[in-house]
């Protein structure tokens, strides 16, 4: 621990930002870097906790007390080693993390918690400005050869880990461009392309093989991958959407999110301009959902310059702290505004949207809801009670299904003959081993929609897996630490 009382002397500081006005005029990220004083400071106000319980709450295992501690002591190569250490892809989760472990921190009981996302950030970030940050090339070779089949964070980190260990990798992606939901899920102003293509040149300098536009079980067969390769990792993300079917939900103007956004980002990319019917210019914009994707179409709807942007969620509004059901250091169930909200919505809780309204051309004019409430029933879920005295009429000509993905697509799987688990991901008997042998799973098709932080976590421990199989043991690291406070 560098400073025994940084805690007492040093305030949180909070990453300064472009006011939303000018921000939301382009696509760029809009974080100003604090100077390399303050962030030493942000360091020095880790109290080095005898239970660091920021270890726990990270589903890397992070070792938090280690970087903030060199990061105070100027020490920022070795803090950058420790940050590598048990995470392969910190620029990722230090712009995107929800940061639970900052919430399991125990200076979070009596002040603002340590600044550990932002430490973690401009670790990565000097890392990379200074050249530190170089392709580590394995020493051997192995002869054994693995097929990843997906890009997103879970396969990424797979396959870094499997390669820097002698392995032939190959990642296979059905997309245009590598990144999973990193590329074509999440809008540039969370986190700017260069910053996968960055990292991307390092694994392609190791010697990871990238192939992309080829989706496994179309253009190639299952049948050859399970033939040519001694190992395969499945890692193809949560994509089958949730969707809304009540009436009127065939009009014009009513699109999935996640379409919604994939346009976007390759419009933004400039692969294509942005189509008409993804275009929130001049129009009233209702999201139904929400959560982060919701979040991520009103910073969209936002920038193509919406005339208003209203975000619907059939949850209650939560409150703003703890509650004494969910204390310190578990995940805080309470209310949430994401930068996205800052620039502009109008948020209602408790609605249901019952119908979509549109004109004699099928094209969307509005939508009709009603306000619910939830009532309470011992040991089960609380039953939804709709109020039908409330219905209202909102007008509107684009709406925003930001509703969920229910889990993996089913095709590949099944042509692999895997088996599910009762919530329909794909079945990990053996943790991230599948019921073939040779066959393994991460990520999203494994746990269900989540996080990148528990995609990068099972990437690497699937690796650790993988390894053994091949090798009959394996030097990769294995997570010790869980993660499991947090109850996503
Ligand atoms: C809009 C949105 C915003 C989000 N924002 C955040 C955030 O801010 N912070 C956060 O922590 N998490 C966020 N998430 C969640 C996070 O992105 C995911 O949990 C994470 O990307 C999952 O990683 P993955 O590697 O398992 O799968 P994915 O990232 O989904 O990648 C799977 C890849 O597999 C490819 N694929 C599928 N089938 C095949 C096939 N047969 N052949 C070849 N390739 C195939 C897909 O094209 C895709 O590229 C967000 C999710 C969404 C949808
Ligand atoms: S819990 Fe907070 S104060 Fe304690 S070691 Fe971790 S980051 Fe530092």
């Amino acid at each position: 621990m560098g400073k025994i009382r940084g805690f007492i002397e040093y305030d949180r500081l909070k990453e300064l930002v472009i006011a939303p006005k000018s921000r939301i005029k382009n696509y760029k990220e809009f974080t100003v870097a604090p100077n390399e004083k303050k962030l030493r400071e942000q360091g020095a106000r880790c109290m080095d906790c005898g239970v660091p319980f920021c270890h726990s709450g990270c589903p890397l295992g992070n070792m938090i007390p280690d970087f903030n501690d060199a990061v105070y002591e100027n020490e920022w190569k070795s803090a950058l080693d420790i940050l590598h250490s048990t995470n392969n892809f910190p620029e990722f989760t230090g712009r995107l993390c929800p940061a639970p472990c900052e919430e399991a921190c125990v200076l979070g009981i009596v002040k603002p918690p340590v600044s550990i996302e932002l430490i973690e950030k401009y670790i990565v970030e000097r890392g990379f400005s200074e050249g530190w940050i170089t392709a580590k090339l394995p020493k051997n070779r192995t002869g054994k050869k693995i097929a990843v089949i997906g890009s997103g964070p879970a396969g990424l980190a797979a396959a870094q880990q499997l390669n820097s260990v002698g392995h032939n990798v190959t990642v296979y992606e059905r997309e245009n461009k590598i990144g999973g939901l990193l590329r074509y899920g999440i809008p540039d102003f969370k986190m700017e392309k260069k910053v996968i293509d960055r990292r991307l040149e390092i694994l392609k300098k190791e010697g990871i093989v990238f192939k992309c536009s080829i989706e496994v079980g179309k253009n190639i067969t299952t049948e050859y991958i399970e033939k040519e390769f001694d190992a395969i990792l499945i890692s193809t993300g949560a994509s089958i959407k949730r969707n809304l079917l009540i009436p009127g939900s065939n009009l014009k103007g009513i699109a999935q999110a996640m379409d919604f956004l994939s346009h976007n980002n390759k419009a933004v990319d400039g692969q294509h301009k942005c189509d008409k019917k993804y275009l929130a210019k001049d129009r009233n914009v209702i999201v139904i959902g929400g959560g982060d994707t919701g979040s991520d179409c009103i910073g969209t709807s936002n920038r193509h310059g919406a005339k208003s942007v209203t975000n619907f969620e059939i949850m209650p509004k939560p409150l703003d702290y703890r509650t004494d059901e969910n204390p310190w250091p578990y995940w805080p169930f309470k209310l949430k505004n994401s930068s996205s909200h800052e620039e502009g919505s109008h948020r209602e809780w408790n609605i249901l949207t019952k119908e979509f309204l549109g004109d004699k051309n099928g094209n969307l004019t509005g939508l009709k809801t009603v306000e619910v409430k939830w009532e309470k029933i011992p040991n089960k879920r609380p039953k939804l009670i709709e109020n039908k005295e409330s219905e209202k009429d909102w007008p509107c000509e684009l709406v925003l299904l930001a509703l969920g993905f229910t889990g993996p697509e089913k095709t590949l799987p099944e042509q692999f003959d895997l088996t599910f688990d009762k919530r329909g991901n794909i079945q990990g008997l053996n943790k991230y081993q599948t019921n073939k042998n040779k066959i393994f799973v991460a990520g999203d098709c494994r746990r269900g929609q989540s996080l990148i932080v528990w995609a990068i976590s099972e990437g690497r421990e699937a690796a650790h897996q993988i390894d053994e199989f091949l090798m009959g043991s394996s030097l990769l690291p294995k997570k010790n630490m869980s993660g499991d406070l947090i109850a996503y």
